[in-house]
């Protein structure tokens, strides 16, 4: 990759994305592959003041070897000294990148069962870490590069070369590197999704009712006080962040309780390594009732089983079937574009910030108020060219949200 691209993307990271204080510490957790864009990354933010960039290094092949070989008891246990790197550095308010490149069928040889003990040991031991990034204590962003396994995945029909450097250009245009001046450009795209956010914000929406033709028939009720949020967040302290680059998304949570009908998933969803392809869920109030994939079956049952919350909904996120990644035409599989190129929902936790004042509340008042809790928050995407969401209001009128996949406002 040109540096001088590889830099203007690792400026926008540090700049717009952490949005970088003078003296602050980053982590940034990054696979051995894309080293020289967690390098640049690091330059630029000693060049911006940062006090250290403490570099989390991962390699998915390692971790595969380790899945089919070590004793299965292992994946019963997360070390002590991993928690306390995560929660010590948040503690002291550093600012977190994550370089999210992983093959996206890594693991498929892996028995599900392993991968899933492995993901709730490390769920459950970072709880407090994740809910301080779910709450926006610190600022952190989720970003990718190509991978050479990863981009023949998306582009198969290529050579590694070819594939990776296809998977290059989708990214930077999905980040708005392309652009002259990319940090001007995420400014203009802010404000352009404010424009729903502050739609939606206004009308206090009491229900949303979606239908489509693959047999979506849902009904979600918003509960009091929940916010929609978009583009950009803020920590207690003010700090402007972006979490996910990139972002098309307005979203929200859904009442824990409140969530009745069926959805058809309308792209695959790839859980740590393992693909779920056409899936539907049936929900009655607010919990999966039944559910089938036409592939990754198993999958789908160790993810929705792992404890009581991820039976239910923690995220509404509306995205036009008419954006900017959705008209790439790509399958990434990769949640963080997938899910930005269509409306989606989330299996697990919700996003206290999405509620008033939700993100200085405990537990049991967060529960009361409807708000899901549970150790995992995957999102599977269900928007379609031809999808339509109602909104009821208070006051019992209906108004028209999406129209044939787009806004219709
Ligand atoms: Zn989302
Ligand atoms: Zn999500």
């Amino acid at each position: 990759m040109d540096t001088v691209l590889l830099e203007k993307y690792a400026r926008l990271v540090v700049k717009t994305g952490i949005n970088l204080q003078q003296g602050q510490t980053l982590v940034i957790s990054s696979p051995i592959e894309c080293a020289a864009f967690t390098r640049a990354i690091a330059q630029i933010a000693y060049q911006e003041g940062a006090r250290d960039v403490v570099l989390n290094w991962k390699d998915e092949l390692s971790a595969k070897i380790r899945f089919l070989h070590a004793p299965e008891e292992i994946f019963d246990e997360f070390p002590d000294w991993q928690k306390e790197f995560y929660l010590s550095y948040a503690r002291q308010g550093a600012a977190f990148v994550s370089v999210a490149a992983s093959d996206p069928e890594l693991l498929k040889e892996v028995k599900p069962e392993r991968v899933m003990k492995a993901q709730k040991a490390s769920s459950t031991a970072l709880k407090e870490y994740r809910e301080r990034m779910m709450s926006n204590k610190n600022t952190w962003c989720v970003v990718s590069v190509p991978t050479a396994a990863w981009a023949k995945k998306v582009f198969p029909d290529l050579t590694a070369d070819a594939a990776i450097e296809k998977l290059w250009e989708a990214i930077l245009k999905t980040v708005r590197v392309d652009q002259q001046d990319p940090v001007a450009a995420w400014e203009a795209h802010k404000q352009y999704l404010k424009k729903s956010m502050d739609f939606l914000n206004a009308h206090n929406f009491k229900e949303l009712h979606y239908q489509n033709s693959l047999g979506t028939d849902l009904k979600i009720e918003l509960p009091e006080g929940h916010l929609w949020l978009a583009g950009s967040e803020f920590t207690p302290e003010g700090v402007e962040f972006i979490a996910n680059m990139p972002t098309e998304e307005v979203f929200t949570l859904p009442k824990k309780d409140g969530v009745n009908g069926k959805v058809v998933s309308s792209k695959p969803l790839n859980y740590n390594g393992n693909l779920i392809e056409n899936f539907s869920l049936t929900f009655k109030d607010g919990k999966i009732m039944e559910y089938s994939a036409q592939k990754g079956q198993a999958v789908l049952e160790k993810l929705i089983g792992t404890d009581e919350g991820s039976h239910y909904l923690g995220e509404v996120a509306l995205v036009p079937f008419d954006s900017p990644i959705s008209n790439a035409n790509i399958l990434f599989y990769n949640t963080l574009f997938d899910e930005n190129a269509s409306c989606h929902l989330a299996f697990g936790k919700a996003y206290p910030v999405c509620i008033k004042d939700g993100s200085e509340q405990d537990k049991e008042t967060l529960a009361k108020r409807g708000v899901n809790d549970s150790l995992v928050h995957e999102d599977f995407m269900v928007g379609t060219a031809d999808l339509s969401i109602t909104g009821i209001t208070q006051t019992g009128e209906t108004v028209s949200i999406f129209k044939n996949g787009n806004f219709a406002f």
